[in-house]
């Protein structure tokens, strides 16, 4: 190829077309793919990544602007995650140069430097270790100083540590470095990395691992090395994270990299915990909990090989790693690894195209699988592991029955023979969990009278009544006010107030056994930071005897003395507008199942429903969740939806009603949709939200192929409709929620 002398450019802008630039004379030609650059853009300069370079322009290199500054030497994204982001950004149909710097920490983002920042580390000599403080009298701030360095539990500290305990540190430290008593090492500063003290590792022994899973690791080291995808499905319990350590020790003695990718890393603390005690190397950290600083750092030690292991939610998928040779995906049902905003991308399905890309393995791990999942391995795509048993010995599957609650007096959510088995638990000295889907006291507030209710003035929902406070909050738009004590359309003297919330669950329960320690673990309880650590200690000690909680408590968790699990409210996925609601419920209620008798002590999982004859129901309870997928995946190739189709839906809001209309129905317009099924537009299932009209239209097809043909073509259309500059739109590519 003739010498370049353009770079095709993307920049943080919400555009389609990349754009080109003019080397400079003096370096041009040490720029490489991947590396960052400053640039004029219109009036503004932006940080800009070079996504290729050419040797010609569509453009008169006249008119073309020189980049103004190079970066970076070495490329901040290696080639093989600039090409998984320029697929990526094609496949969900999302502008390129905001796809890629979706993909970098914040600092980078911003031009920062991509070299590890280095800190000096300080230590005592020899001469220090044997120095008497007592020599020192004639610098007492010297002598103090030495003390502490020859008590501290650390070889060497840190600036950061020595101001924890230390004022003015500074000077007499260069004293006691004059002196050769302690001498300095820089070294790169290590944010953002779980390591566990050598006592923890010491004290962690190893179990054997169960034929099933010596099958399971054994199968996935072989396959090092080359891509393939497998689905580990194991119960909850059956020891998936040893089989994923196992697999890891491995791979780390090959001297490579592992990806694992976990849905919420502050919920699944433990997790970290685990792989910090038995991996003897450096791990880094990825989530939404570490400050800019420390995400930079963690990302930077990735990408030069520093950190050998990545633990990380979503985002962390686009992480460099040079030696990279296995993914693996924890919960791979979760929902959270499909961002709902912006670039909307599914981290199960780009792990598997960079697992291609890359040549190696991805493990996929559930114990309630996907139902794309599920559908991969019967056709063949992905090889299924199962772990049928419990790992610990002696731990066994929980009893589950369906407790019918019609006609029962439950105004506080917990029928009356509900309240008799806590009574009964408790008594034999087990740990009661109570889960149910949603906060608050109750879910609205109602006059008897008339039939007003606590309408959002935004949205089409109630405000949820919060009892502590006396207020009411909409938990879709957070519009807050203070609850009425009468009606404010009749006058109406009192208030009737149905349905529960945790807070009144949380309340009943208290009346009802004042004496026993009751701790409720949503988002309200734990907003303050290391609030939820504290409760999950709590409860896992055992101090706490009734847990009660949302789905934060339904995954991940060992809570070794819970005997009964309660679940209040299975109904909601009944009958959900969404074509998931079954699956989603079943995923919930077998993970919440599963967070008891994971010790020694026999459990059981109770479920209150109002529909005991309910068919799904029935098949989870008696096929467990393998049986239930099947028939519910019946079902869905009835309804031809996913994954027997492929969906995509164009989102569209506006304060306006009818410019969403207006604007969906010029969309339908523009599109030449044969051999696709459209519906719409229709009103999303809440049509209306923190005071925007949300409507959209459905895109169905029997064949991938066919749907991103069209939608090719036609979303740079879209664009250019005049109706779209009246509205917010966005495309979403295989959906995960209607709302
Ligand atoms: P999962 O990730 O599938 O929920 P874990 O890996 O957390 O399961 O294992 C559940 C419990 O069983 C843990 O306490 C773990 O230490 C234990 N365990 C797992 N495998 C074995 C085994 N082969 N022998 C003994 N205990 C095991
Ligand atoms: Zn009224
Ligand atoms: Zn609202």
């Amino acid at each position: 190829m003739p010498n370049p002398v353009i770079a095709r450019i993307a920049v943080p802008l919400p555009l389609y077309n990349l754009f080109d630039y003019l080397l400079p004379d003096s370096s041009g030609h040490c720029l490489q793919k991947g590396c960052r650059v400053r640039v004029q853009f219109g009036k503004k300069q932006l940080v800009g990544i070079v996504v290729s370079l050419e040797a010609e322009s569509d453009y008169p290199l006249s008119r073309l602007k020189p980049i103004i500054e190079i970066i970076d030497q070495q490329p901040v994204l290696p080639a093989d995650l600039i090409k998984l982001l320029e697929w990526a950004a094609g496949y969900y149909h999302h502008p390129l140069g905001d796809v890629i710097f979706s993909a970098l920490p914040k600092r980078l983002r911003e031009g920062e430097g991509a070299e590890l920042k280095q800190e000096n580390h300080w230590s005592l000599t020899s001469e220090g270790h044997l120095c008497d403080a007592e020599d020192l009298k004639r610098a007492p701030k010297q002598a103090a100083l030495l003390s502490y360095l020859q008590h501290s539990a650390e070889l060497e500290l840190t600036a950061s540590q020595l101001n924890r305990d230390w004022d003015n540190w500074r000077s007499p430290l260069q004293g006691l470095k004059k002196k050769s008593l302690v001498s300095a090492e820089l070294k790169i500063q290590n944010a953002g990395i779980a390591s566990a003290s050598v006592a923890e590792k010491a004290g962690k022994v190893h179990c054997e691992l169960n034929p099933q899973q010596a099958i399971a690791s054994q199968q996935l080291i072989e396959a090092l090395g080359s891509y393939q995808t497998f689905l580990l499905q194991g119960i909850t319990g059956s020891g998936k994270t040893e089989v994923y350590l196992e697999i890891i020790e491995h791979a780390l003695q090959k001297n490579l990299q592992i990806l694992v990718l976990v849905p919420e890393i502050s919920l699944t603390p433990q997790l970290t915990r685990r792989f910090t005690q038995r991996l003897n190397t450096t791990i880094a950290s990825l989530h939404s909990g570490l400050n800019d600083t420390q995400r930079h750092t963690a990302w930077v030690q990735a990408s030069k090989g520093i950190a050998r292991v990545v633990i990380g939610t979503r985002s962390a998928l686009f992480t460099p790693l040079p030696d990279l040779g296995l993914i693996i995906l924890d919960e791979e049902h979760d929902g959270s690894f499909k961002q709902q905003e912006g670039f909307r991308y599914h981290a199960r399905d780009l792990a598997l195209v960079r697992g291609r890309n890359r040549n190696v393995p991805v493990l996929l791990g559930s114990a309630t699988p996907s139902f794309e999942s599920l559908e991969n391995v019967r056709q063949g795509q992905f090889t299924l592991l199962s772990l049928t048993q419990r790992g610990a010995a002696g731990a066994k599957p929980p009893k589950v029955s369906l407790l019918d609650v019609c006609r029962r007096p439950m105004d506080d959510g917990i029928s009356d023979q509900l309240f008799k088995k806590i009574e009964e638990h408790l008594s034999r000295q087990g740990q009661v969990l109570l889960f149910l889907n949603r906060r608050g006291y109750a879910p609205l507030l109602m006059c008897h009278e008339c039939g007003w209710t606590t309408a959002c003035q935004r949205c089409d929902a109630n405000m949820t009544l919060h009892h502590h406070n006396q207020r009411l909050r909409c938990h879709h738009c957070g519009y807050e006010k203070a609850a009425p004590t009468s009606c404010p359309d009749c006058g109406h003297e009192s208030l009737y107030i149905p349905g529960a919330g945790t807070e009144r669950i949380e309340v009943a329960l208290t009346e009802k056994f004042p004496a026993v320690v009751i701790s409720r673990i949503d988002r309200d309880t734990t907003r303050r930071k290391g609030e939820l650590d504290k409760k999950l200690n709590q409860a896992r000690s055992g101090e706490a005897q009734i847990l009660i909680g949302t789905q934060m408590l339904a995954k991940g968790h060992d809570f070794p003395n819970v005997t009964l699990v309660g679940v209040l409210n299975a109904d909601q996925g009944l009958f959900s507008a969404d074509f998931r609601g079954t699956e989603h419920m079943a995923q919930l209620i077998i993970q919440v199942s599963g967070r008891v008798g994971r010790g020694e002590k026999a459990g059981e999982v109770i479920i209150q429903t109002h529909h005991p004859e309910h068919p799904l129901l029935h098949s989870l309870l008696e096929t467990g969740y393998t049986g239930f997928a099947k028939t519910a995946l019946i079902e869905r190739k009835q309804a031809s939806f996913p994954p027997f189709s492929y969906m995509v839906i164009v989102r569209c809001e506006s304060i306006q009603k009818d410019n969403a209309i207006e604007f969906l129905k010029q969309c339908r317009e523009s599109l030449n949709y044969q051999g696709v099924e459209l519906f719409g537009p229709l009103p999303a299932p809440m049509e209306r939200r923190a005071g925007r009209y949300r409507w959209q239209l459905i895109l169905l097809s029997a064949e991938r192929k066919n749907l991103h043909a069209i939608l090719r073509h036609w979303v740079p259309e879209v664009h250019k409709l005049k109706a779209a500059n009246k509205v917010r739109w966005s495309i979403d590519v295989d959906p995960q929620d209607m709302f």
